[in-house]
């Protein structure tokens, strides 16, 4: 801990103020080392601005024995040739209870981190990453291959899925364990060898979890975590001829420049980006309902979610009921530090740069004219030292503002009325996103076709935000490539070989 935090806060635990009492360092090759140009960076916590650790910048060099590491690893069959699939499983399982054992630990840095409340990181995405782990840990013994009875009779034709090999994987500050691994936990599973890449706002409980790859059993090499500047340590692994696959999760901006940069080996990649999801509300929806998930679908982690659903269209004859609801719930909701004593519903934002972006977004809505149900401002007061705004639901605007069109990921939601069926899908359809769409309605028929009709990875009916391991999650069009979860991510981290033998 470089900066004393407020006394307001929740005691940090004894394993964390030793954790953040010196220099974090990268991890690599089963141990913590000092990256060659001993240069650190320092992370903050978003709530009052004050520095919370120092970390270890890796640039290329580091990249470079991260790199070696994990080839060595692979190519050596530690984890995927020599070890059987049963071993694997029992090492992934491990560390699924030792993310439980740890989890307080864990959720106390993902707050400090990223800001969120504790409560969420404790309940929300500390849990939902030992699952994670918990379901793949069931995959490696079934990733299998098939028979394929081909037409030459002397001829015996099968499939195996093996690993892609040495995986580099870039994620995202707004859930920053879970992300990263909804990445790794597949890829391990698979039989691959990675190497983490955490953002730089966040990269604290993907270093602590680390340690926790050794007591689970894995060998060195296997699991990497290299802490460090996008443009630096990122764009090293995704240059690197020694890395096989990317899977990025962030901007399309950076996904672009991924793309371009892995060319020189291409490398696989796959992509999971941003959206401006739209969140539909049907007359005859059970409006209460609609009311608080609408809510909840925008604000949920502070509009801070890639699924964000953050244009929302409403029937026009309820409308004004939906929003008179919504302006009440909002005002429900309590925002503040994310470790406060007095545990908030949200956190600030991650950083200045997001505030800066976020509320650049909202006065450029305001000056053309947006009305502010509630919001439209960064919280004074108390949390002025930190990035807090205040939950903004917007009305007056239309669909071609750069507000309604861009993805904030900030708690700003756009909300406009529609007239018939037809209309909101084509608007609905209107962008360049896919990730996920949603809808209210107590109509059976429409459900199903709006279902089918709207362009996304997802669909939400009655429901926002759910996702589970076990169920597949990526965007159509320009929210990305490949799927996440489900049998879909083995296919993701694996090649097929096919294997001919003659038998006569
Ligand atoms: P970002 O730049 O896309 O960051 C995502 C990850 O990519 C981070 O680990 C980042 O490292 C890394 N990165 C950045 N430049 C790179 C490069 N040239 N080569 C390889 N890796 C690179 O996202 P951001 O700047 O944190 O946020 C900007 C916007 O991205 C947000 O406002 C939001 O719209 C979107 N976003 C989307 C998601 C999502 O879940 N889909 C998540 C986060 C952000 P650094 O941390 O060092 O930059
Ligand atoms: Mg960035």
């Amino acid at each position: 801990m470089i900066d004393s935090l407020p006394e307001t806060y929740i005691p940090l635990l004894p394993e964390v103020k030793a954790f953040l009492s010196q220099p974090v360092m990268p991890y690599i090759g089963g141990r913590y080392v000092a990256p060659r140009s001993e240069q650190v960076f320092e992370t903050y916590d978003p709530s009052s601005g004050r520095r919370l650790a120092q970390v270890g910048r890796a640039q290329k060099d580091d990249a470079d024995v991260a790199v070696k590491a994990a080839r060595a690893a692979f190519d050596q069959g530690d984890w995927w040739l020599k070890m059987s699939p049963a071993d694997r499983s029992k090492c992934i399982w491990r560390l699924a209870e030792l993310i439980e054992k740890h989890g307080a630990v864990l959720a106390q840095l993902d707050s400090l981190d990223n800001g969120k409340p504790l409560e969420t990181t404790r309940t929300v995405d500390v849990p939902l990453s030992a699952d994670h782990l918990y379901y793949y840990a069931g995959w490696p013994p079934r990733i299998e291959g098939s028979t394929i009875p081909v037409s030459q009779h002397t001829m015996f034709n099968y499939t195996l899925r093996e690993p892609v090999g040495v995986v580099g994987l870039i994620s995202p500050w707004n859930y920053p364990l879970l992300m990263a691994t909804w990445k790794f936990a597949p890829a391990l599973a698979a039989g691959n060898c990675v190497i983490v890449k955490p953002a730089e706002q966040t990269p604290l409980s993907a270093l602590y979890l680390a340690r926790l790859t050794e007591e689970a059993g894995f060998p060195p090499g296997v699991f990497n975590v290299l802490p460090g500047y996008g443009e630096e340590a990122g764009a090293a692994l995704v240059e690197h001829h020694g890395v096989d696959k990317i899977g990025f999760t962030g901007s399309v901006e950076v996904a672009r420049k991924i793309v371009q940069g892995s060319t020189g080996n291409l490398k696989r990649v796959s992509l999971e980006l941003g959206g401006k999801s739209p969140n539909i509300v049907f007359a005859d929806a059970d409006l209460e309902r609609a009311v608080v998930g609408s809510t909840w679908a925008i604000f949920g982690n502070n509009g801070q979610s890639c699924t964000a659903g953050s244009r929302l269209y409403i029937e026009r004859s309820v409308f004004d009921q939906v929003i008179a609801g919504m302006k009440e719930e909002t005002r429900k909701i309590r925002v503040g530090p994310g470790m406060a004593q007095q545990q908030p519903d949200l956190g600030p934002v991650v950083s200045d740069e997001q505030l800066g972006r976020v509320m650049g977004y909202v006065h450029e809505a305001l000056e053309q004219g947006a009305q502010a149900v509630t919001g439209g401002a960064r919280m004074g007061g108390l949390l002025q030292d930190g990035y807090f705004i205040e939950p903004t639901i917007f009305t007056n605007v239309t669909d071609d503002l750069r507000v309604s069109r861009e993805e904030i990921f900030g708690p700003v939601v756009c909300a406009m009325p529609f007239d018939d069926v037809e209309e909101i899908i084509g608007r609905a359809n209107d962008t360049e996103f896919g990730l996920a769409a949603g809808l209210w309605t107590t109509d059976v028929r429409k459900a199903h076709s709006l279902a089918k009709a709207l362009r996304a990875g997802t669909i939400w009916i009655n429901t926002w935000g759910d996702t589970e391991a076990a169920s597949p999650f990526g965007g159509y069009k320009q929210s990305g490539y490949g799927r996440e979860m489900g049998k879909e991510a083995i296919d993701l981290y694996t090649e097929v070989k096919s294997v001919w033998l003659k038998t006569n």
